[in-house]
């Protein structure tokens, strides 16, 4: 009952104090006690994986034709039946293992992360690696990392919903309470792992971790969330349904066929139930899942972590993104280039994080002036940012903006140690971006001080300065350069103040001393990947707070802001009549002082317009944004927990490019999924295609049940999983953006699968007539038309792999999982046809060179075919841009 105690006696009982644990003792008490996780099972696993291979209506079909055939004692066509049941399900089995386990490593990439105090030293660490004893910050939007006890408190909030269910936050303090067996809701001086702090901030002793924490104890009881399926998933679902049904209507009129035109009913059952097999796309469902995985690896490895599944397909219909500036666009390197005060404007050289460079004025560097010591000096010590040397390069721990600050204050010459050891800090209102303002209180010498910086509009309103218009300009000068500009302000007490209020205090009658200029230049790759975002048709625009001015001139120099776009603050964009909203909005690139409800707004506005609308978002305030956006997008590095659990996607490196790269592979994920499709509905219905054929033409049946099954086993067992792993075409980011009801079968399709169709079926046919008519016996005849088919099928993935590119200008080896199928089917036929036993289980005969020729050549017209529909289609676009 840790929340009975004192805290010195807790210090000694964990044997730890407030400068924390040192790193040996944290080191040694993880490997004691574990590590701060509660495990997921994971034996139920790999019992899952297999399990689904074999839960699509389309393998019961298969099943159930094995058993039929066992009933009937067709015990080869069973074993062929199985095998390719069992190809299926082996390939979709390691395929989606392979899948889960990256799946798995993503979570890890988006692991929690807390920060702690070792050996005096705030670091950041992963929440796993907490121990007990170990101090911890916690600070608004951020998850509580283990259960603790609180011995410091700043306004801190806690939502404790996960175990309350009680919404509103619940307010902490330090004091012990001498009370038994109280409720957590009751502790108000402990937090709990899985809670967020909702604002304020804190500090406190880790009392229990993983399994030992309250949300340990009772994970057990929390059921597992369902895998919610995604719209898509729910219409492939849906599709194969309507497949399964079709091939079953087409092998009973199959069946029936066959037997009012007195072919052996027995016989009959057989051949059907392996035509049915052939014209199932059994690998459908299971090729999607895979095709969606392999999309989320590669996002995975571009940057992007996946949330939520539906992200992935969203992402390719994502047609407007609003995105953050600072650290997104821009490069979140920040230096401070300019100062001004009381008339007087000073140069920094540029740039990093090296304290050195000087001050500048009218190029003599200055030692000492009182204002600008007065500006900068209250830059470094309202500020929570730390300045340090790592392998003698200068770095910055926290807000960047902060960081230059520092900067600018140790270019003069300032010992930022020793002034944030003479200016004790008493009391902060820490930054928000509703606020725009900072300030802290502090004592030195019994005087109280009050240090104040924000946007300059909040520090000129606080502040008791008479000649505000000559001020303006400065600023509205500064901005026009792209620079993002802070002001400062103070106060002194000459005694340190009793029974004051700090917030009304900090906010009026504020000594105004100058503006700092600030200089973070847009990130290289950006302009590029805006340039390319726009030529895949989608519209990107900025959100920020920052300054209406200071946007404009980065957005311009980035490319979001052209001649006749327009640029609004949060303010105007609430203020807009709602008709002049509609008939601009689309016009609007650059939304600057934007609060986080405002940016709710925006995000509603375009999604009420038809938008799918990406959106980034880092702070505690974000995350009704993000759960509004079509796709929500954390910072992964400056993102606070509550950002990212609102998210769909994480952005491990924060910026914009990836958000790109994130839309061109969700893009690639559809693309595919559709290659799929095509591929094996094409092969399917060609199959039906040739038979009904053949029995209408009351020829005798061009192909055995068990070839049938061969070369359903052939060509579609890896070829189509092959597909899954195709590249992206290098158009595809030169389309517009898919629209979301797009069919899963379209028109260009629908029109290809009929083309396949009847060059399969008149190809095949052709040469199994011809060869029977030249006088060859039926099984030599039936081996030359399973030749013909199984190099339409080879042929027809390679059309598969582009919709609109010719297979000619398609590099052969990108897609090396393909090539690989393709050879190993390819000696597989072979073996059938020339190999002794084999040809006894296949009823083959070995086809000599001139019909292998034949045969081979035939398949090639499928390409041909197919390439001059590809052709025409280029053609008839190209007049129509004309
Ligand atoms: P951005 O969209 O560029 O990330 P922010 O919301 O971070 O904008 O900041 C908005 C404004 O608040 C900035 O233009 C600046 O004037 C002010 N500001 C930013 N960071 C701080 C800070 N740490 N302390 C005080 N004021 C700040
Ligand atoms: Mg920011």
């Amino acid at each position: 009952m840790f929340y009975r105690k004192q805290i010195n006696e807790i210090f000694k009982e964990l044997n730890t104090t407030e400068c924390g644990l040192t790193k040996l003792e944290a080191k040694s008490r993880l490997q004691q006690y574990g590590q701060n996780i509660i495990k997921e099972k994971k034996d139920a696993f790999l019992f899952k994986v297999i399990f689904h291979q074999f839960t699509d209506p389309l393998i019961y079909i298969l099943l159930l034709a094995a058993l039929i055939t066992l009933l009937i004692g067709h015990y080869t066509d069973m074993g062929v039946i199985l095998t390719i049941v069992g190809v299926n399900a082996l390939f979709g089995f390691l395929q989606e293992y392979k899948a889960e386990k990256a799946m798995l490593s993503i979570k890890e990439l988006a692991a929690p992360k807390a920060t702690v105090i070792r050996e005096s030293k705030e670091i950041k660490i992963d929440s796993k690696d907490i121990v007990i004893g170990d101090i911890v910050l916690l600070t608004a939007g951020n998850k509580v990392p283990a259960d603790v006890r609180i011995f410091e408190v700043k306004d801190l909030e806690i939502n404790e919903s996960t175990f309350t269910g009680e919404s509103l936050p619940s307010l902490k303090h330090s004091n012990p309470i001498n009370l038994y067996n109280i409720s957590i809701a009751d502790q108000q001086n402990m937090a709990f792992m899985g809670t967020v702090v909702s604002h304020g901030a804190g500090k406190a002793i880790v009392v229990a971790t993983g399994l030992n924490t309250e949300l340990g104890k009772i994970s057990s009881q929390v059921k597992e969330t369902k895998k919610e399926k995604t719209p898509l998933q729910k219409r492939l679902d849906d599709f194969s349904k309507k497949i399964a049904l079709l091939s079953i209507s087409l092998a009973f009129l199959v069946f029936a066929l066959g037997v009012i035109l007195g072919d052996p009913i027995m016989e009959m059952v057989v051949f059907t139930l392996s035509v049915t097999v052939g014209i199932i796309p059994e690998g459908l469902l299971i090729v999607v899942t895979i095709t969606m995985t392999i999309g989320i690896k590669r996002m995975a490895d571009r940057n992007a972590i996946v949330r939520k599944l539906i992200a992935v397909e969203t992402l390719g219909s994502c047609d407007y993104i609003c995105t953050d500036k600072t650290g997104t666009l821009t490069e979140n390197r920040m230096t401070v280039v300019k100062a001004y005060t009381n008339l007087k404007e000073f140069e920094f050289k540029c740039c990093g994080y090296k304290p050195d460079g000087g001050v500048l004025q009218n190029n003599l560097t200055l030692t000492i002036d009182e204002d600008l010591y007065k500006l900068l000096l209250c830059g470094v010590i309202c500020n929570n940012s730390i300045l340090f040397q790592e392998n003698g390069e200068w770095k910055i721990d926290g807000d960047p903006t902060e960081g230059a600050l520092l900067v600018s204050g140790a270019k003069f010459g300032i010992d930022i140690e020793e002034i944030t050891f003479q200016y004790k800090e008493i009391d902060e209102i820490p930054f928000s971006s509703k606020k725009n303002y900072m300030a802290t209180l502090n004592k030195k010498d019994n005087q109280g001080y009050i240090f104040a910086k924000g946007s300059p509009e909040q520090i000129l309103e606080f502040s008791n300065n008479k000649n505000n218009e000559e001020l303006l300009k400065v600023y509205t000068s500064m901005t026009d350069s792209g620079f993002r500009v802070l002001a400062f302000g103070m106060k002194i007490f000459s005694s340190f103040p009793q029974n004051f209020n700090f917030q009304n205090e900090a906010t009026t009658n504020l000594e105004f001393l100058g503006f700092q200029a600030i200089m973070d230049p847009p990130r290289e790759e950006v302009k590029e990947a805006i340039l390319l975002t726009k030529q895949a048709g989608i519209t990107t625009v900025m959100v920020t707070g920052d300054h209406k001015k200071t946007a404009i001139a980065i957005a311009k120099q980035i490319g979001i802001f052209e001649e006749g776009d327009l640029a609004v603050t949060g303010e105007e964009f609430e203020t807009m009549e709602e008709k002049d909203l509609k008939q601009n909005i689309e016009k609007i690139k650059v939304f600057a002082r934007v609060t986080p409800a405002q940016k709710y707004k925006i995000v509603e506005t375009l999604k009420n317009l038809g938008h799918i609308v990406a959106v980034t978002g880092d702070g505690v305030n974000d995350a009704p944004a993000l759960k509004k956006a079509s796709i929500g997008i954390a910072m992964g590095k400056t993102g606070t927990d509550t950002a990212k659990e609102a998210s769909d996607i994480i952005l491990k490196d924060d910026n914009y490019e990836t958000i790109f790269e994130a839309v061109k592979i969700g893009r690639i994920i559809f693309d595919n999924i559709q290659k799929v499709i095509f591929f094996l509905i094409s092969t399917g219905l060609a199959f039906a295609l040739i038979v009904i054929t053949a029995l209408l033409l009351k020829w005798p049946l061009p192909m055995l049940a068990i070839q049938v099954l061969w070369v359903n086993l052939v060509t579609n067992a890896l070829q189509d999983v092959a597909l899954a792993y195709e590249p992206g075409e290098e158009n595809i980011t030169r389309k517009p953006p898919i629209n979301p009801n797009e069919k899963l079968i379209n028109s260009m399709m629908l029109r290809r699968l009929i083309i396949v169709g009847i060059v399969m079926t008149v190809g095949s046919l052709y040469l199994f007539h011809y060869k029977l008519s030249n006088g060859a016996d039926i099984n030599y005849a039936r081996s030359t038309a399973l030749n013909t088919i199984v190099f339409f099928q080879f042929f027809n993935v390679l059309n598969s792999r582009s919709f609109e590119k010719s297979i000619f200008k398609i590099n052969p080896f990108s897609n090396s999982f393909l090539f690989i199928s393709i050879i190993l089917s390819l000696s597989a036929q072979i073996a059938i046809l020339h190999y002794k036993p084999l040809q006894f289980i296949f009823h083959t005969e070995a086809l000599d060179s001139i019909t292998w020729l034949q045969t081979v050549m035939m398949g090639l017209t499928v390409i041909i075919a197919i390439e001059l529909d590809k052709f025409l289609v280029l053609k008839l676009s190209i007049k129509k841009e004309l």
